[in-house]
């Protein structure tokens, strides 16, 4: 398939922080995916939460099943742009890889403790993730992925941490753009979070239909599934809802997107990045929309009391594993103890924190419940 100009381009990548020689059979980005699909964090993601606490139920999303369905959302409005759908592959696969456990609650409590340390955001530390911490390599550490593959990874980041990040960082404090294939993973993050959690809150009960029936974009959909099909019910009135949800917002993104760049006209990825605003977007009117879902869920369902008591759980054993393990690095399993014992010489005690954060970041839900469990609970084993 032919891409697009502004598209980024496998040869004209601008490369890995360790050279390499060309991959054989693949592109450079497919072996950038190849490597993501390799690594330990992306198979950990199969035991982290999205919303729900993985224990919960055996059909929630965990974080590998929605970076899926983003790399697919992500991989159709690619191919309908004429974008690299590998790069943007890739970029969704790896997007959440340095989440916590615990959905957003591990993010906040661990971003609390860290507080006096340079802070915990999980963008950058899906960074640290692929460029860093995964093992796997004789010449290099983490997965030596190319400069695009990375640009896409980091979607946010503080002023301050993006000033050590060098060529990467630079966006962030130019206010200039990413590529496209990162623009676009971005949106399709958003696009399949909004609608999957309507549909794992109305599995777990936790959403009302006839109040989200309430909520344009759904209850558009649903209006016209019902006078479709009349005596449609449950689950298959639901998913004939929601697939028509993400399709809708898809084609806006698609036509939207495609009248901004005729406008735009960049002649290259590099004019891309030179830009001040995205050039992959929604039209104003479904943005709206999409930010009223937003709103909606942020009420009833990140809101919701069975979800906040879990989140306060989870807040608690992330607090206290930080806190055992910063109070004494022994606690450590030996080669974390040792990276802990190494970083605390070169940069003190936030040497040991970034070590003990990284320890704890890794984790998977039913991991850190297991340790807390090991740290804390006398009957228990160690
Ligand atoms: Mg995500």
């Amino acid at each position: 398939m032919n891409l697009a100009v502004y598209a980024a381009q496998d040869e004209r990548s601008r490369g890995r922080q360790f050279s390499e020689p060309a991959p054989h059979l693949r592109g450079e980005f497919q072996r950038d995916r190849d490597r993501i699909i390799h690594s330990n964090a992306f198979r950990r993601l199969v035991y982290k939460t999205q919303v729900f606490v993985n224990h919960e139920g055996d059909l929630y999303r965990t974080r590998i099943t929605h970076s899926m369905e983003v790399a697919q959302i992500g991989r159709t409005i690619a191919r309908a742009l004429a974008l690299h759908e590998t790069l943007t592959e890739a970029i969704c696969l790896a997007h959440d890889l340095g989440h916590t456990p615990f959905g957003h609650a591990g993010q906040d409590a661990l971003n609390e403790c860290m507080r006096e340390y340079g802070g915990f955001e999980h963008n950058l530390q899906s960074l640290r993730v692929v460029d860093l911490l995964e093992e796997r390599y004789a010449d290099f550490p983490g997965l030596n992925l190319t400069f695009e593959t990375r640009e896409g990874i980091l979607k946010h980041c503080s002023a301050q941490n993006a000033r050590n990040l060098g060529e990467l960082g630079l966006r962030f404090i130019e206010r200039r753009q990413p590529g496209l294939e990162a623009q676009l993973a971005n949106l399709a993050d958003a696009i399949a979070y909004n609608n999957h959690d309507v549909d794992d809150g109305l599995r777990a009960g936790l959403l009302d239909i006839d109040a989200l029936r309430e909520v344009s974009l759904f209850g558009r959909e649903y209006a016209d599934v019902v006078a479709r099909y009349p005596s449609l019910t449950g689950r298959r009135l639901v998913h004939e809802t929601i697939r028509r949800m993400i399709d809708r917002v898809v084609r806006d993104v698609v036509a939207a997107s495609a009248a901004r760049l005729a406008d735009a006209g960049p002649p290259s990825i590099e004019a891309v990045r030179a830009e001040t605003a995205p050039l992959i977007v929604m039209s104003d009117a479904v943005r709206e929309e999409h930010l009223e879902l937003k709103r909606f869920l942020n009420t009833h369902l990140y809101r919701h009391y069975r979800v906040l008591r879990m989140t306060n759980k989870a807040r608690k054993v992330l607090r206290e594993l930080f806190e055992v393990f910063m109070q004494d690095i022994d606690l450590l399993p030996d080669e974390h103890r040792e990276a802990a014992a190494n970083a605390e010489r070169q940069h003190e005690k936030s040497g040991r924190a970034r070590v003990v954060a990284d320890y704890v970041a890794g984790m998977t839900d039913r991991y850190a419940i297991v340790e807390h469990r090991r740290l804390f609970s006398p009957g228990e084993r160690s």
